[in-house]
């Protein structure tokens, strides 16, 4: 016998004395509630689970799933906390919130779009936003400053510094 199917039997018996046995998964999560997973734990998980696909069968059972979760408004609710101003994973201090200088006026952004030639620098369609390379608000130099779409930009607020790279190089 090779090994694939020994592979098969033994994941074959598997389901059917363990994973399928709900009295002992009911056992099992009752012993597990509440229980966090060691950093460590969490990490093998993580690289066990490498290259796995769920199925589409899996895939959906899980889209119901959520659905079921997000129908409770309490749920929901509790996402948005969750979600929202510092607990946000997107969340840089509240830094959208300061002002701009003086300095970051009309006049400058029109100065850098006329330079850009109105265009954004990465899809070469029509640009209205000028955009901090270094995310820096204060930073108003043309070096810093740089032409972009709507739709790029929205691009540029996850992997900052892959973005300032880029700019930095093709600017
Ligand atoms: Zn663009």
């Amino acid at each position: 016998m090779n090994n694939s199917i020994i592979k098969k039997k033994y994941l074959k018996s598997m389901k059917e004395k363990v994973w399928n046995n709900e009295e002992r998964n009911k056992k099992v999560s009752i012993k597990l509630s509440g229980k966090k997973k060691t950093i460590e734990h969490r990490k093998k998980l993580s690289i066990s689970h490498i290259g796995h696909k769920n199925s589409e069968n899996s895939k959906e059972k899980n889209r119901q799933k959520q659905k079921e979760i997000m129908k409770n408004p309490k749920n929901r609710l509790n996402l948005s906390i969750k979600n929202s101003l510092d607990k946000h994973p997107q969340w840089k201090g509240g830094i959208s919130f300061e002002p701009y200088p003086i300095s970051f006026n009309r006049k400058l952004k029109k100065l850098i779009r006329e330079r850009d030639n109105f265009k954004c620098i990465i899809c070469k369609n029509i640009g209205n936003i000028v955009h901090h390379i270094d995310y820096n608000k204060k930073n108003c130099s043309p070096e810093n400053l740089i032409t972009l779409c709507r739709s790029c930009h929205g691009k540029t607020i996850h992997n900052r510094s892959t973005w300032r790279k880029y700019f930095n190089e093709t600017k």
